[in-house]
């Protein structure tokens, strides 16, 4: 079992960025330091070894990171959630409204097929609009969130409990409360 508090403890965080009032969580730290990355990876490769998973749908970008090294020790595929305009072949997207704005994730038609347990990862969760998004996606092309998967909840965000109440199973490693 991973102890939260040792990934929490790793976790930067950087006021005032990418604006005024955030306090952004910084993840890079864990990645930097190789035991602190294999605990992480080794982490959710156990958790999600014997759930009968078909593929790893990591959220650009961050979740590019954890969710291919975890797909590969799965020995699994790897799809990629991208922003708007970065895939090249057919593609399906979902938009979610941001704080000012909104932003558009896209998915390959035939990134997963119907019927799939697909195993979603991203870094954080916030307000949780992307990894719902991301989830829609998924449903579009028939596959099923077997579970969405981060290493930070901020559940004051309320994303976590959105994830939830959609039915979705939320597995996150440690929270900022
Ligand atoms: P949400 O859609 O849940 O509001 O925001 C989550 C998304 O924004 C994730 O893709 C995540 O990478 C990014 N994000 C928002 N805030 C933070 C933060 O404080 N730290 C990190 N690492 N990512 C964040």
């Amino acid at each position: 079992m991973i102890d939260p508090n040792y990934i929490r403890d790793r976790i930067r965080t950087v006021p005032d960025w990418p604006q005024a009032g955030v306090q952004f969580r910084d993840i890079t730290p864990l990645l930097q330091d190789p035991k602190t990355f294999r605990v992480l990876v080794d982490c959710f490769v156990h958790r999600y070894m014997d759930q009968q998973i078909d593929v790893v749908a990591g959220v650009d970008a961050r979740g590019f990171i954890l969710g291919s090294v975890v797909a590969y020790e799965l020995n699994l595929g790897f799809i990629p959630v991208r922003k708007k305009g970065k895939l090249p072949f057919h593609t399906v997207e979902e938009s979610y409204e941001l704080e000012y704005g909104s932003s558009t994730v896209e998915l390959h038609t035939d990134a997963c097929r119907a019927g799939d347990r697909v195993l979603l990862i991203d870094d954080l969760v916030a307000t949780g609009g992307t990894m719902m998004a991301a989830a829609r996606l998924i449903a579009k092309l028939g596959g099923t969130v077997a579970e969405a998967a981060a290493i930070v909840d901020l559940p004051e965000l309320g994303g976590s409990e959105l994830i939830r109440a959609n039915g979705i199973p939320l597995y996150t490693v440690c929270d900022f409360a």
